[in-house]
């Protein structure tokens, strides 16, 4: 029910387990972590059912020299409560988190033959999988083409394999923020996971497609034309 990533200096571990502690109040049954380590081929997945304390006891080992990470917490639509249910899931070379629920996704599952492809019961792998099958070297792209067969509601935040230091979002109706802060880009759904560290934050259009980096956050939208971010101020006394 709830998503953050982050690429930036602090610890990304840190980041993303913290943040998932200030989504708790919006109810969860699960809840997980990908972390790309600095030099590594893919992503690193962390998940399990339950709270995000038992997730950090989990993850306590795990490095924090990460290029991006994204983190979920799961209210479950589709699948029961699990280990295997819970976000992030990964395929081929997509590594995803979602709010939402895709309505076709058993349609999808035809159309791509994805049935032995599929560890979860979830319908955002699918979401994964079939935009593992789209993707072509161009994320943008491929998650254009995405949304386009989408049936539902849905936020995403995608890291590609062989796109470290790179995340890419995506929403329909669920929401995506996104904030420049001094160490570093975030996105979360709502500010309150941004906890102390931005002061300035925008809400990602609808079907515009965000990409963050070290460098920082672009918006484009269908013609790939930048759009500028609409900043609003977050007063944290209020
Ligand atoms: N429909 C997805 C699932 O059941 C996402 C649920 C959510 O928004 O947390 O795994």
């Amino acid at each position: 029910c709830g998503i953050i990533g982050y690429i930036g200096k602090k610890s990304t571990k840190d980041i993303l387990l913290d943040s998932l502690e200030l989504l708790e109040y919006r109810g969860y049954d699960s809840a997980g972590i990908a972390l790309f380590p600095d030099g590594a081929n893919e992503p690193v997945v962390n998940k399990v059912a339950g709270r995000v304390s038992r997730l950090r006891e989990v993850c306590a080992g795990l490095t924090d020299e990460a290029c991006a990470g994204i983190g979920h917490t799961r209210w479950a639509t589709h699948g029961g409560v699990s280990d295997e249910n819970a976000h992030p899931h990964q395929n081929g070379r997509v590594t995803l988190v979602h709010n939402g629920i895709i309505e076709n996704y058993k349609e999808l599952v035809k159309e791509y033959d994805l049935k032995d492809k599929l560890i979860s019961e979830t319908d955002t792998e699918v979401a994964a999988a079939v935009l593992n099958q789209l993707y072509d070297g161009d994320p943008e792209k491929a998650l254009r083409e995405l949304i386009s067969l989408l049936k539902g509601t849905f936020a995403f935040a995608v890291i590609f394999a062989d796109q470290p230091g790179k995340i890419y979002a995506v929403r329909n109706v669920s929401p995506i923020v996104v904030a420049m802060t001094e160490h570093g880009a975030m996105l979360a759904s709502d500010v309150a996971a941004l906890g102390v560290h931005a002061k300035e934050y925008a809400f990602l259009p609808e079907y515009q497609v965000a990409c963050l980096s070290s460098k920082g956050i672009v918006v484009h939208d269908e013609k790939k034309h930048e759009i500028p971010l609409q900043l609003m101020t977050i007063d944290w006394d209020t």
